[in-house]
């Protein structure tokens, strides 16, 4: 059972992250583990970081993936590894609603601050798309950190 309604951040709740509009079907199924669940909460208090930086509603397009929904995202030729650390409650694309500054600007800023405070460990910045791949470490799956602009 899966408390949806658990708060993570002030912003975002757990549900806003068992989320997929390409696989509502999948979404609905996903049980995140307590490790899983820990991640998240890491991963929701960095994007609170720069919730207040650049005010918006920021939306969470996929967070959390379990294998399957994983595979059924690779299969669909979205943006989807082998090794995502969406598996493991890790990252999240997020775009921002009614915010008044410009996607590249939170871009800069979170690679920026990746260097100071931040723990982000991934920032893929899709500008075609309007997203923007947000990425903690997993200390337990060490990967590359990985900062950069995709088309
Ligand atoms: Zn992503």
């Amino acid at each position: 059972m899966v408390e949806r309604n658990r708060r993570l951040s002030k912003h975002h709740i757990l549900g806003d992250f068992l989320v997929d509009d390409t696989f509502p079907d999948l979404a609905k199924r996903l049980v995140p583990d307590e490790v899983q669940l820990a991640n998240l909460e890491r991963l929701a208090l960095v994007i609170e970081r720069i919730a207040e930086q650049f005010p918006a509603q920021w939306k969470v397009l996929s967070g959390y993936r379990d294998p399957v929904l994983n595979e059924a995202c690779r299969q669909a030729g979205l943006p989807a590894s082998l090794d995502s650390l969406h598996l493991d409650g890790c990252a999240a694309d997020i775009e921002p609603h009614g915010g008044e500054f410009d996607l590249e600007t939170v871009y800069e800023w979170v690679r920026d601050t990746s260097r100071i405070d931040l723990e982000v460990h991934e920032a893929v910045f899709y500008p075609l798309k309007g997203f923007i791949h947000i990425g903690v470490e997993n200390k337990k799956r060490p990967t590359a950190k990985r900062i950069l602009m995709r088309t």
